[in-house]
């Protein structure tokens, strides 16, 4: 119903992004862009136990337009809309995940934008900062076009965007790049909520240093981390 590979990678990804804690229980949701405008995406179906335990029979492949019919017994995302008009907003983006990541969720509830506050500490995340992180206004569930579009409209040309009171959408080239930016997104939102604590303003990182931090490239920044949650992954015996 799906490729096989990418069905592998979409179910590996759901249950790496339930391990570190950014989709709580059963809501979330990852798809890869297809050939002959398809999408693969995680459905729910009968076994569903939540994200930790996806495998790739719940991956189904649905067209990107019209009715989604997948096979019976599954059930689209009530939030496919996200995964749909993304992807036909944006021909950059192969994948898009959206999970509810609870750090991402109370920084920006409590009024901490995602500040380039750190360094060296997670360069990849600063990046994402300094370039400035989109927030869709609306706590809704994006359950139909209209919604998809806005935020998409949202998201314009940036690599991730927060959902008030909701969760994020990453997006990638790569199933590793998608999740690795998700898991950026909240290893930054932890730290702002923990130096924040204090009540002390918190400075943002100097222009200086800014263009001082290399670039390591995607084999660094994004395969070896997505590897390392792998491992985590296997290790907790998932
Ligand atoms: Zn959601």
């Amino acid at each position: 119903m799906s490729n096989h590979g990418d069905a592998e990678q979409i179910a590996l990804a759901c249950r790496v992004l339930a391990h570190q804690g950014l989709a709580e229980d059963i809501l979330g949701h990852v798809s890869v862009r297809g050939d002959d405008d398809t999408l693969s995406v995680r459905c729910r179906g009968p076994r569903e136990r939540g994200l930790l335990f996806t495998e790739a029979e719940d991956v189904h492949r649905i067209e990107l337009e019209g009715t989604p019919r997948p096979p019976a017994g599954y059930a689209v995302p009530n939030e496919l809309p996200i995964h749909r008009e993304i992807l036909l907003a944006r021909p950059d983006v192969r994948v898009v995940v959206h999970v509810h990541p609870p750090a991402v969720v109370a920084a920006d509830l409590a009024g901490l934008p995602l500040r380039p506050i750190i360094g060296a500490y997670n360069i990849p995340a600063m990046r994402l900062a300094d370039r400035g992180i989109p927030v869709y206004p609306r706590g809704v569930l994006i359950s139909s076009s209209e919604l998809g579009k806005a935020l998409a409209g949202t998201l314009g040309d940036a690599p991730v965007c927060v959902l008030r009171g909701h969760g994020i959408v990453a997006t990638g080239e790569t199933v590793a790049q998608a999740v690795v930016r998700a898991l950026n997104l909240e290893s930054l939102a932890r730290m702002t909520l923990h130096a924040t604590s204090s009540g002390n303003p918190v400075p943002e990182l100097s222009e200086e240093d800014i263009a001082e931090l290399p670039d390591l490239g995607p084999g660094f920044n994004d395969d070896l981390v997505w590897r390392s949650a792998v491992a985590k992954l296997e290790h907790a015996g998932h």
